[in-house]
């Protein structure tokens, strides 16, 4: 697989680079842009070889259901984007990108990200010069992989670039189709700074070397349904897999165990009872819950530690101190960790103490372990409460970090580049 490295001199040509500036935001106004500074080091060296950028991001969720029939034009995918806050227009990035870039570069935005008007705008482009292109799923193609929509895109450049590791466990048109056409051709296709890194530092949880046992899953979050697969694969490569959070509630359910009003995932409740069966004790479940009759934050609610069985009308909203205890105890012998998923309602300050005891026990293996947060609520939680130093590697794609170990390695938008 080539890297922005292997590329050699780039003037006069231009680059389409699939970047992930899928930021936190609230309307227009951005909270964090953390990710658009993670992708600085591939746009400054691309540009230092004197190329002409051409950056494409999605930004939020489109619902094409929402959208009222009969309105296909830009202006007015825009004002109903806007209207529904469905999604935002990239626009808004542009002036974080400037600050992060160091405002000698000339960086321009075209709201169309297709046709004419996106043509034009390549073509206007110097050397060094960066086009930051509207919200490619703006375009329903985008997320089909249309291939019309592929061969477009792939027509106005000559190079393509990967750098959104966020992104890259989809085949759309921006991480995969675009790619495809110009490797047809003959055109040189690599992966940026930030993806080589992801790809380098999560294959050492996927590739189990001996010296890195014992290995240590940590899992949390909602739903086990989503993370089926990545459960089974984990079970085969894993010497233990802690699950908290939400999804410990239909483990705990499939044990016999009443769960009261906690989150249960249904439908999973058989495939929990194969997988406790298949783990033959790897699988470390709380011992203890933080109950609350309330999930919203409302005055004078209850909230107590429960052992055991949770009794009707309360339910588990964080792993218990014994349970923090206990899964310290086996993080603390571990030689590689990988976590997914906040043991607890972290976003409430009441039900943050699972999680921060789990970043504390991770903590306290610095230096003496390979550890890594594999982004999403997780990555959140690390960096609100100020650990993200005391990791070995925290992913910046939360979707992608699992569907990697789950496929042995392999993601749509990374294998396209090879
Ligand atoms: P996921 O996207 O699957 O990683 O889920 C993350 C979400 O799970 C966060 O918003 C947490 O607030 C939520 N969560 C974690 N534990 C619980 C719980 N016990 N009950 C309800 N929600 C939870």
């Amino acid at each position: 697989m080539l890297t922005v490295k292997d590329l050699q001199d780039l003037h006069g040509k231009k680059v389409y680079v699939r970047v992930d500036f899928n930021v936190p935001h609230k309307g227009e106004v951005i909270s964090d842009d953390n990710r658009i500074r993670a992708a600085i080091p591939t746009i400054a060296d691309l540009l230092k070889k004197g190329a002409r950028v051409i950056l494409m991001s999605h930004l939020g969720k489109v619902d094409w259901k929402k959208l009222k029939k009969g309105e296909k034009t830009q202006e007015d995918i825009d004002g109903q984007m806007k209207k529904n806050d469905l999604s935002i227009a990239v626009s808004p990035l542009k002036a974080h990108l400037e600050a992060a870039l160091g405002h000698e570069v000339n960086v321009s935005f075209s709201k169309e990200n297709r046709g004419e008007g996106l043509a034009k705008a390549v073509a206007a482009l110097k050397d060094g010069d960066v086009l930051l292109a509207q919200n490619t799923r703006y375009l329903p193609g985008e997320e089909k992989n249309d291939p019309e929509l592929s061969k477009e895109w792939a027509s106005l450049v000559d190079v393509f670039v990967m750098d959104a590791f966020g992104s890259a466990h989809r085949a759309h048109a921006s991480t995969y189709g675009v790619p495809e056409c110009l490797k047809a051709e003959g055109k040189p296709v690599a992966c940026g700074y930030l993806v080589q890194n992801e790809v380098e530092k999560l294959m050492r949880c996927v590739e189990v070397k001996d010296e890195d046992r014992p290995y240590v899953a940590i899992l949390g979050g909602l739903k086990v349904t989503d993370k089926i697969q990545v459960i089974d694969t984990l079970l085969k490569k894993c010497d233990y897999i802690i699950i908290g959070g939400a999804m410990s509630y239909t483990f705990k359910k499939a044990q016999g165990e009443e769960i009261g009003s906690s989150f249960l995932d249904e439908g999973a409740l058989d495939y929990a009872k194969k997988c406790l069966e298949e783990a033959h004790g790897r699988i470390i479940l709380p011992v203890d819950a933080v109950v609350t009759d309330s999930f919203e934050p409302v005055e004078g609610r209850l909230i107590k530690v429960i052992e055991g069985n949770i009794p009707e009308g309360v339910e588990g909203v964080d792993i218990g101190p014994k349970s923090a205890k206990k899964f310290a105890e086996i993080i603390a012998k571990a030689k590689m960790v990988f976590w997914n998923g906040p043991m607890g309602v972290f976003e409430q300050a009441e039900f943050q103490e699972g999680t921060k005891a789990v970043c504390e026990a991770i903590r306290d293996l610095s230096g003496k372990a390979f550890t890594v947060c594999g982004g999403g609520d997780s990555a959140s939680a690390v960096k609100q409460f100020g650990y993200k130093a005391d990791f070995s590697h925290v992913s910046t794609g939360g979707g992608a970090s699992l569907e990697m170990i789950q496929n042995d390695g392999h993601l749509p938008g990374v294998d396209i580049l090879k």
